[in-house]
Order: C-alpha cells, then sequence, then structure tokens
C-alpha cells in the first residue's frame, strides 16, 4: 500500500429521523484508506458497517462531515459531477439474487456500467463484448454462458457476475460489503480467494465489510471494529486478532463459527 490517501472521511455522522427517537447509524467517524490498502470493516449486525460504505461511495449523504476522494470532495457534489467516483468505486453486495437483475443476460449486466452516459465518458475505449468477455474469465465463467440469465448459475457463479461487473469499469476501489455471508458455506473460501487475487492482480484498494473477524483477516491488511456506530479499534488486522484490546472485538472472535480457508 502507497502513502496516498484514496479516501479520507472526516467526522462522519448519519442520522435517520430527527429528535431523540433519531436512529445514529454512524457517530463522528473519521477514516483514512490508503491506496492498495485491503481495510476491513468488522462489527455485528447494525453497527454501521454498510451506512459506512454507502456513505464513502456516494450512496448515501452524511447529516454532517465530509468524504473525499482521490483528493476531490464528494459530499454536497450533485450525481451529474460524480463520475469520477462512479466509475472509480464499485460495489459488490451481499446477495447476487437481488443485486443482479434477473431480467438480464450475464453479458448485457457485466457491460451495464460502461454504458452509464457517466461512465461512458471516461472509457469510450473500451469494448463492451471484449470487456465482458475479458471479465468472464477473470472471474472464472465460461463467456460461453454470456447469454445465460442469472437464474441459470449458482449462488457462488452469481457472485462471480457480480464481481465481473464490479471489476468491468476498470475501478480504483472495489468494496464488499459481506460478500460471501450468502453463500453456500462450501463456496466461500473460493469466492474469497478470487476477491483476493484479483485485488492482488489488479492493484486495487479494498475495502471489505463482514460482521466475521475471521474472514476479514483472511483477506484484509488492517480493520476498523465499529460498535454502535462508533469506531472502537482500528489497527493491523494480525494484531486486532491475537491482542484485540476491547471486550467487544473479543466477543466478535468469539461469536461466529469459523470455517477454513
Ligand atoms: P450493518 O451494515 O452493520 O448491519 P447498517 O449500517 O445497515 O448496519 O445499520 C446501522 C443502523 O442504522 C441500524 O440500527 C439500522 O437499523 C439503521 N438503519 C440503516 N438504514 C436505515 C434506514 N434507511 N432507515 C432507518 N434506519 C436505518
Ligand atoms: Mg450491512
Amino acid at each position: 500500500m502507497s502513502n496516498e490517501i484514496i479516501f479520507d472521511a472526516r467526522s462522519l455522522t448519519r442520522a435517520y429521523g430527527k429528535g431523540p427517537r433519531a436512529v445514529r447509524a454512524l457517530e463522528s467517524v473519521d477514516l483514512r484508506v490508503h491506496r492498495g490498502e485491503r481495510l476491513g470493516v468488522v462489527g455485528e449486525s447494525g453497527s454501521g458497517k454498510s451506512t459506512l460504505i454507502r456513505l464513502l461511495a456516494a450512496l448515501d449523504t452524511p447529516t454532517s462531515g465530509t468524504v473525499t476522494f482521490e483528493g476531490r470532495q464528494v459530499t454536497g457534489l450533485k450525481e451529474r459531477d460524480l463520475g469520477f467516483l462512479r466509475r472509480r468505486v464499485q460495489i459488490v453486495f451481499q446477495d447476487p439474487r437481488s443485486s443482479l437483475d434477473p431480467r438480464m443476460k450475464v453479458r448485457r449486466i457485466i457491460s451495464e456500467p460502461l454504458r452509464s452516459p457517466l461512465i461512458r465518458a471516461e472509457l469510450a475505449q473500451l469494448d463492451p463484448d471484449a470487456r465482458v468477455r475479458e471479465m468472464m474469465e477473470a472471474v472464472g465463467l465460461d463467456y460461453a454462458d454470456a447469454d445465460r440469465y442469472p437464474h441459470e448459475f449458482s449462488g457462488g457463479q452469481r457472485q462471480r457476475i457480480a464481481i465481473a461487473r464490479a471489476l468491468a469499469p476498470k475501478p480504483h476501489v472495489l468494496i464488499a460489503d459481506e460478500p460471501v455471508s450468502a453463500l453456500d458455506v462450501s463456496v466461500r473460501a473460493q469466492v474469497l480467494n478470487l476477491l483476493n487475487d484479483l485485488v492482488d492482480a489488479f492493484g486495487l484498494t479494498m475495502i471489505f465489510v463482514s460482521h466475521d473477524l475471521r474472514v476479514v483477516r483472511h483477506v484484509c491488511s488492517t480493520a476498523i471494529v465499529l460498535q454502535g456506530g462508533r469506531v472502537v479499534e482500528a489497527g493491523p488486522t494480525a494484531s486486532l486478532f491475537s491482542a484485540p484490546t476491547q471486550d467487544y472485538t473479543r466477543q466478535l472472535l468469539a461469536a461466529v463459527p469459523s470455517f477454513r480457508t
């Protein structure tokens, strides 16, 4: 990882609702992500993990605080001015069943980001069909299946399609929000290893969200631990794992049955 800061979030707060009943999903979170870093975001369900990444990816607006991406402040920009971030920050969501449009063929799904006007302006030279082939091969799918629909694939293959779609527009950052939690235990390790290899091969920065600290340790060099919308611990995953300073982090380590990877 380099010294260059790719994401800089300052005092991010996101409250849902107003007044005493407001849910403070995220509270004064400061975060710096360096280019090439693999940052884990860990915490129990409801701790604010998805809220944080939605704010980073400008899919949501903070109640207060700012997000800066590659030196440009994102907070306050209109959608039409977000093209630089839309292409360079891609997300793989938890469940490919809901993140992939069942009515679209795989070819269309993977090339869809390339057709978005905001992204096309940056990638005019990329041939969609060639890119679909390249991406399907990169994630271990057969290009001969490009004209099939998502339901014709297994769960693990569907998540590979989602990964191919995310990588098609040549992002700088890949955000993965619980990318294996909805998959059969038997295919989780394969998909994690694939993500690991692709992040290496394409020199990406990765933000990897999981409720399972052990999965994060397998994939990430550093991590933050969220509890109730606040960062309660941060550091190299190896030390979070071997010497957690917070009881909460110890509970996360103890809570989930592990799987071998
Ligand atoms: P995680 O991804 O760690 O499970 P989330 O970021 O999804 O947590 O949610 C954090 C908190 O914010 C939870 O209490 C959740 O119920 C609340 N929350 C998230 N999205 C909304 C929303 N659209 N409206 C109201 N509350 C929300
Ligand atoms: Mg979530």
